[in-house]
């Protein structure tokens, strides 16, 4: 059977219906209720005469594993996270768990992160199957559990507890909900890095007293001195190698300015200032946040009566590190700044942090990918990405496993519903994404 015997539009009603009926499922983690997800996907497999196991971390904390029947150590893994971080039903023009599809796009929690990957993953996996070759020989497809809340009964509980089932070469898994449409071209983003992620947080002691006799030894006021501190410290320009490349590429790509003037992004001299020529919007705050160290105060935690001054207080800090920067190191940094700023009576707690995390770029799967983009998108191309967030692909990165996130959507307005009010993928890009990814599947692993 030839590929142009798939019926793309009736691919795309059932990945429709897939994706709303998965939606349904409230994977709302906490708590997760994994479980009820993976057997929906479960069942889905079945029908199709293919195997697959669900694997309990902790009850309800399920994660699904299909295929690599075969003896050999798989050629890719297809991975997406189960569950979805909450939603503010009050805020959203539909109810966020209903699955609403409406004028061409799927509406809810997950649609893009990561669900909508998820059943673009399942159906290339599908087609494989129904035209008549065999996906789980070299194929896995795995569901898993708590991305969102740090991993710890998701992938990485599953690598520790169930290594021989999570063997394989290569991972395709989430990526950035964001690419670049200019006049001639449709970039989209392959995150082959991601910057390590170190929550830290900061307590301050100082003396107890009644509120109307004010003190110096005050630890609320040392703590708003240390959150404006770092949240306005400015790192230096740190340049990791898949951002220079997409930066060089993305300079002939854009319609902001010159390419030579772009590239002064690149200057430790004038980066800021092209910064800023390109103007406040996602654009410029994506840019941002891959070229250098950031910090930022998210928790303030301090008192509990307007009349007495509390003898400790607590605030969070989110830092996310390049590569060549360890959590040791920014942690030094963090104690100099506060002693600088005066800060008194402060210890900074580390409780884990991770490297910034890469995959190499010259791999066949990339090419395969990209050949694949180019295909299903004349004006597509493929560029490396760092990522400043974290996912499960750092946990297979560790291991020596290539991983690499894909988001098929090259709009950057979609990177704004990730974790956002009104969550939705259009039905085009599902289609878009399940042709380019069964097309790299075909050519790549089976
Ligand atoms: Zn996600």
């Amino acid at each position: 059977m030839s590929h142009t015997s798939i019926d793309w539009e009736r691919t795309a009603a059932e990945a429709a219906e897939l994706l709303s009926a998965y939606i349904r499922i409230n994977t709302t983690n906490p708590p997760g209720n994994e479980t009820e997800g993976a057997r929906f996907l479960h069942e889905v497999l079945k029908r199709e005469g293919i195997a697959s196991e669900i694997i309990e971390s902790a009850p309800g904390r399920g994660s699904l594993v299909s295929g690599c029947t075969g003896g050999a150590v798989p050629e890719i893994m297809l991975l997406h996270h189960i569950d979805v971080v909450p939603a503010e039903a009050g805020r959203w023009q539909v109810e966020p768990h209903a699955g609403i599809v409406r004028e061409g796009e799927i509406w809810g929690r997950g649609a893009l992160d990561c669900k909508g990957l998820g059943i673009i993953e399942l159906m290339a996996f599908l087609l494989l199957k129904r035209q008549g070759l065999d996906p789980g020989r070299r194929i896995v497809y795995a569901a898993t559990a708590d991305e969102e809340a740090g991993g710890a009964w998701g992938v990485p509980w599953l690598l520790e507890h169930h290594p021989e089932k999570f063997q394989t070469r290569h991972v395709i898994n989430e990526g950035v909900g964001w690419g670049l449409r200019t006049g001639s071209r449709n970039v989209y983003l392959c995150q082959v890095a991601e910057k390590g992620s170190c929550w830290l947080n900061i307590t301050f002691e100082g003396r107890p007293g009644h509120g109307s006799i004010p003190h110096a030894e005050n630890c609320v006021l040392h703590m708003a001195r240390a959150m404006q501190a770092l949240g306005e410290y400015r790192f230096g320009l740190q340049c990791a190698a898949p951002v220079r490349m997409l930066l060089e590429a993305l300079a002939h790509e854009q319609d902001y300015m010159s390419p030579e003037r772009f590239l002064g992004i690149l200057d430790p001299g004038r980066s800021r200032e092209t910064l800023d020529a390109i103007g406040d919007g996602p654009m410029r705050e994506m840019l941002a946040a891959l070229l250098t160290n950031t910090m930022v105060p998210t928790v303030a935690k301090a008192g509990t009566k307007t009349n007495v001054i509390p003898s400790e207080c607590v605030c969070e800090i989110d830092a996310r590190i390049l590569p060549g920067t360890t959590p040791e190191e920014l942690k030094a940094l963090i104690e100099q700044l506060l002693a600088k700023a005066g800060c008194r009576g402060f210890t900074v707690h580390l409780p884990g942090g991770s490297q910034a995390s890469q995959s190499p770029m010259d791999t066949g799967l990339y090419r395969v990918l990209d050949d694949a983009i180019r295909g299903c998108d004349p004006r597509g191309m493929l560029l490396p990405y760092l990522s400043p967030g974290a996912t499960d692909s750092r946990f297979f990165r560790e291991r020596g496993i290539v991983a690499y996130g894909m988001q098929f959507d090259a709009s950057i307005e979609s990177n704004r519903l990730i974790h956002g009010h009104d969550e939705r993928i259009s039905l085009r890009h599902l289609l878009f994404g399940i042709r380019v990814l069964y097309d790299t599947l075909r050519r790549f692993a089976v």
